[in-house]
């Protein structure tokens, strides 16, 4: 009898599957799990087929199955593969990682237990459903006309803060779950504290249904359970981050990704995929409708809704009767110069708002107490000793902390070079904004809200809590306090200092402000009384200010998209970062010239190599960090050209480590 060889992935850089035999006594199939021999360790591997013939002379054997969890799905592996193709990296280093650390571990003496123990995890209790509003008529004709049949199905709602896009998700799951008693579904939400709030809501709505969720934040025994619950069918609905698009389903019918912009859909260690896009291309491969909602959607996502290539769908009025748009206003901080950070305009506007009884959000994107601490005898500045930036001064810990690598110091009681005690704070974060509305509103009661203070488990779920439940007159805090936050009493929203991204060097930067911008604005007047935004700026001028005032997102996008298409910028063109890490930058640019002129080499007319420079942030953690920018025509030519560039590349020497981003979203 012929001799039969199963080939499996494991987590390594390998490209191509490795061979063992498998015992005659082994009942395995594809997708499953398996034990094997990996030089002198054991690891946990995914059979992804078998062949009778292997390229290699002297096989060893599959030491066993791990246990009986189910094959993952043909549509998972392709996934997978996909991903790591894409991506450029192996196949294993992309299906490893994506299970839940249970599944990928060697399985101890109780693992059968434990696993029993996953099965048998207690539900979250229900209190009881909550009531269905009736949708308007901009919401249920994309419930009625999204295409629910067997079919790809990619659509775009292009829906204002506050039109009830959630409201529409749930309709469109409803109708999912109730016609297939096996149906599931997938939600994915940006990497925030948000998912509780939005569980706690989906569950309430089908208490009928075990909603499960997934996200970093979880403790790893909740990750396997929730994991397992989609991949044997008992959970319907999954709520989950960025990981949760490679979750495995038994029966996945419908995908939505909620706030599709935004940027934390992207990886940024590891395997740097992009999880709407891969969401997309899970959708085409289990052939079934997914729906990206957004307010102010990528540009990347708006054009491919322009093009056709998916429906484009609009809800332009916000979906609570009582709700009305915020009123938009900018305070000119070259007249009205701002006290402490805040100008007589804004001050004025803050007290007549919270003695009429609402609620104010301040918006600095900028955390901390001060950026950086400067002697103000010799000019000395709180740097990093490990990376090209500065310390920022952190008053409720009393230390220099740099928000790169986590290093930190007690700040200095005088100037470590010449002795002054002349150290001051400069500029201003969420922590010296807080000080000051304390002291300038001393009934008021502040809180904040960014990721120092949503660190621990909880507690940004306890400050937004207070914020709905009206024990909050004042929130100051970074993005966390933009995100989707459905309060009902806000009169007001301050934007502190912005400036800084109408000039970056980036090119999305602009995108991403106005994004933000048209966030926070949405959370004032979102029920009864009207609400007000004031942005303090010094460039009143800008057109991006007249885009956000009348709530303009389309004529934001095409003004940018031109812009773009002007200069043949994404999504006009693809690009690949090639970024390298070493000891010297020296060295570091010159591995980069070695391979700038590989790419040279072997690219084709429509691919472009762009000198290499270092990263804009040049060194983190005592280590040189340079790139190599690529650009194509397209997508579909910056894979030719990658996938003839990267095995080269490979066999070149380096000194230290790099990676290509594909499609980077920061540089
Ligand atoms: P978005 O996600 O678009 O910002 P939400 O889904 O949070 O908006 O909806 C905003 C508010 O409007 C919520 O309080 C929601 O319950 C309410 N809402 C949504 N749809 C309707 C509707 N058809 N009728 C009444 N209220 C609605
Ligand atoms: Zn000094
Ligand atoms: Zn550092």
């Amino acid at each position: 009898m012929a001799k039969r060889i199963a080939n499996v992935i494991v987590d390594s850089p390998i490209r191509e599957p490795l061979d063992y035999l498998v015992p005659a006594d082994l009942e395995i199939q594809v997708g499953q799990r398996c034990l094997v021999p990996l030089g002198s360790r054991k690891v946990i591997g995914i059979v992804i087929g078998f062949s009778e013939e292997s390229r290699f002379s002297k096989l060893r054997e599959v030491i066993s199955r791990v246990d009986d969890v189910s094959p993952l799905s043909s549509g998972w592996l392709v996934l997978t593969l996909f991903s790591a193709r894409y991506y450029q990296s192996g196949w294993g280093q992309v299906a490893i990682p994506a299970l839940p650390k249970f599944f990928r571990k060697l399985p101890g003496k109780l693992h059968e237990r434990s696993l029993e123990r996953l099965r048998k995890e207690k539900k979250r209790s229900v209190k009881k459903s909550s009531e269905k509003p009736q949708l308007n008529s901009e919401q249920s004709a994309i419930v009625e006309e999204v295409q629910l049949d067997g079919a790809f199905y990619p659509a775009l709602i292009f829906g204002i803060t506050g039109s009830g896009k959630t409201e529409v998700y749930l309709h469109l799951m409803e109708k999912v779950l109730l016609r297939d008693p096996e149906a599931q579904v997938l939600l994915m939400v940006p990497e925030i504290n948000l998912t509780p709030q939005l569980v706690e809501k989906v569950q309430s709505r089908f208490p009928q249904f075990e909603v499960v969720s997934w996200n970093s934040g979880m403790a790893e025994g909740q990750k396997a359970s929730s994991w397992l619950a989609c991949h044997e069918g008992r959970a319907r609905i999954l709520v989950g981050t960025r990981l949760s698009v490679f979750a495995s389903f038994k029966s996945l019918k419908l995908i939505l990704v909620d706030e599709e912009h935004d940027p934390s859909f992207k990886s940024q260690e590891g395997v740097r995929y992009n999880a709407r896009d891969l969401a997309l291309k899970r959708a085409s491969i289990e052939q079934i409708p997914i729906v990206l909602g957004s307010a102010t959607p990528s540009l990347e996502s708006y054009k491919n809704a322009l093009d056709g290539k998916f429906k484009l769908f609009k809800l332009t009025q916000r979906a609570n009767s009582n709700a009305h748009l915020p009123q938009l206003s900018l305070v000119d901080i070259r007249k009205d110069k701002p006290i402490n950070g805040l100008s007589q305009e804004t001050a004025n506007a803050i007290t007549e708002t919270i003695n009429s009884g609402r609620q104010v959000i301040v918006f600095l994107n900028r955390r901390g107490f001060a950026p950086v601490v400067e002697c103000k005898n010799c000019g000395w500045q709180s740097t990093c000793p490990h990376c090209s930036t500065y310390a920022v001064f952190h008053k409720t810990t009393g230390r220099l902390t740099c928000h790169y690598c986590g290093w930190s110091t007690p700040l200095p009681k005088t100037c470590p070079k010449c002795g002054s005690y002349e150290l001051l704070p400069i500029g201003r974060g969420t922590q010296r904004a807080e000080e000051e509305l304390e002291t300038r509103w001393p009934e008021a009661r502040v809180s904040r809200l960014d990721q120092d203070s949503a660190r621990q488990r909880g507690s940004a779920s306890q400050v937004l809590d207070a914020v709905h439940n009206g024990d909050v007159d004042i929130l100051i805090g970074t993005q966390i306090v933009a995100k989707g936050h459905d309060f009902k009493n806000v009169g007001l929203v301050v934007v502190l200092n912005t400036d800084p991204q109408l000039f970056s060097s980036d090119y999305r930067a602009r995108e991403r402000l106005f994004s933000v911008l048209m966030q926070v604005s949405g959370r004032a007047g979102r029920d009864k009384t009207e609400g007000k935004v004031l942005i303090q700026t010094r460039y009143t001028e800008d057109d991006i200010f007249k885009h956000l005032k009348s709530q303009d997102y389309e004529g934001f996008a095409a003004g940018e998209l031109e812009a773009r298409r002007a200069s043949f910028m994404v999504p006009f063109s693809a690009q690949a970062l090639i970024v390298a890490e070493g000891k010297e930058i020296s060295s570091v640019l010159a591995f980069l010239q070695k391979l700038k002129a590989l790419a040279e080499k072997i690219k084709s007319p429509s691919i472009r190599i762009f000198e290499p420079v270092p990263l804009t942030v040049q060194k983190v953690m005592d280590i040189e960090r340079g790139q190599l920018l690529i650009e194509a025509d397209s997508k579909v030519e910056m894979q030719k050209f990658l996938n003839r560039f990267q095995p080269e590349a490979l066999s070149l020497k380096a000194k230290g480590s790099w990676y290509i981003d594909v499609d980077p979203l920061n540089y």
